[in-house]
């Protein structure tokens, strides 16, 4: 068994200990000691410390029978040892971690909902709430009421009780275990069983804010920070709207209205443009089909374009393929190595572009796919598009070609028969 200092005195930073077993496996080390500060990884809830026992980093920190085992990559040669957590880590998983209890009392007071699920991460911690949608105006009055109870700074106490007193007290969640069940008491606000290590007094949290709250799973999920992780949040904030305000000319406090406005512009300004390009995009492809040529009775538009816009080349196709009896291949270059290609058909013809696509496509080294009717995709040998497009004139020349001697051999043998 390990003593586990951390639950009697989560201010301690530095500690001896004594191994009481070690074992060596998988190039690691597992090193058991008769007393501990180093919080371990247990499932949800507080994240385990960082920590270096005589200097070698601990990687792992778990709990298994009551013995707390320390996962070392290095040796320890003593059988005494210091250990020493990251201070840091500890306070700031100290000030989350009661941060998140008291914005569980307060969403429990207010709206009577439990917490059903937290989580606290390397930048930001989440509780999920038991009520499905929560507005504007409840979450100012949640973070208002915790704050005013963080600066009336109420002790935070804990102690172990026994599964016959628990009914005796007016715990907000039930225990999950059945003995020694460790009881965290914020004074005048809340009472909960917990295993984690919390600040002395509540002032510590220093502050709690929202960050973001959205429906989850028919709850509500709640982002939020406290104490210098809200700070960090103010800071990086502070420096961005700054930034912004510097950039639009305007007041920090008008930053946002600033950048609604600058918004809306370029909104329109995007809408114009677009339209501009649409009504150019009409002008490029009369000009592909003054630009075509026929083979027999059908109309090849083919056009090799550099730097185009895929999504307009798209467009361009349906454009051009609109027009019956039409073929259309278009090959846009965007640099040395690498090219799109696009291959359609108009629908009153029954050429199958797949198989031309598929049949010329290797020498571009490329691939891609669609239907008979319309393919598309891209390759890295820029420089061979001249023998694609060659290639799959040839093909279609020889496939309009038979198709209209078939044709022919019927009508005449209808004629005939
Ligand atoms: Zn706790």
């Amino acid at each position: 068994m390990t003593e586990k200092i951390y639950l009697d005195n989560p201010y301690l930073k530095e500690l001896t200990a004594k191994i009481i077993n070690k074992e060596y496996s998988n190039s690691k080390f597992y090193v058991t000691l008769n007393r501990t500060i180093v919080y371990p990884h247990l499932s949800g809830g507080q994240p385990m410390d960082k920590a270096v026992i005589n200097d070698s980093k601990v990687i792992d920190v778990y709990e298994e029978n009551g013995s707390i085992v320390h996962v070392l990559e290095d040796n320890i040669s003593s059988n005494t040892v210091n250990i020493a957590i990251d201070w840091d880590v500890r306070f700031d998983h100290m000030q989350q971690h009661s941060g998140q209890h008291l914005l569980s009392a307060v969403i429990y007071r207010l709206y009577n909902a439990n917490t059903i699920g937290m989580h606290i991460g390397r930048d930001y911690v989440y509780i999920d709430v038991a009520i499905p949608q929560l507005s504007e105006a409840d979450v100012e009055k949640i973070e208002r009421f915790a704050n005013e109870i963080i600066y009336c700074n109420f002790p935070i106490k804990a102690y172990e009780v026994e599964n016959k007193d628990i009914n005796s007290i007016p715990l907000r969640k039930p225990p999950t275990v059945d003995k020694n069940i460790r009881i965290i008491e914020f004074e005048n606000v809340d009472i909960t069983p917990c295993a984690g290590t919390h600040v002395r007094n509540i002032g510590e949290v220093g502050i709690i804010k929202i960050r973001k709250w959205e429906k989850y799973k028919g709850n509500t999920r709640i982002e939020f920070v406290c104490g210098y992780r809200a700070l960090k949040d103010y800071s990086l904030k502070s420096y961005n709207i700054s930034n912004i305000s510097v950039l639009l000319s305007s007041k920090d406090i008008d930053t946002l209205s600033a950048v609604t406005k600058l918004y809306d512009d370029y909104k329109l300004l995007e809408k114009e443009l677009q339209d501009t390009k649409s009504e150019l995009l009409n002008y490029q492809v009369k000009g592909f089909l003054n630009e075509s040529f026929k083979i027999k009775n059908v109309r090849i538009v083919q056009k090799t374009l550099n730097n185009f816009d895929p999504k307009m080349a798209k467009y361009a196709m349906t454009q051009v393929l609109s027009h019956s009896r039409t073929i259309c291949i278009l090959c846009i270059i965007e640099n040395q190595y690498k090219c799109h290609i696009l291959m359609g058909r108009s629908n009153d013809l029954n050429v199958n572009m797949k198989n031309i696509f598929d049949s010329v496509i290797g020498i571009i080294n490329g691939k891609g796919g669609g239907s008979p009717e319309l393919v598309q995709g891209g390759g890295a040998n820029t420089a061979k598009i001249p023998a694609l497009i060659e290639k799959s004139l040839g093909l279609l020349r020889e496939k309009i070609w038979n198709d209209q001697k078939k044709e022919k051999w019927k009508i005449t043998s209808l004629i005939y028969s």
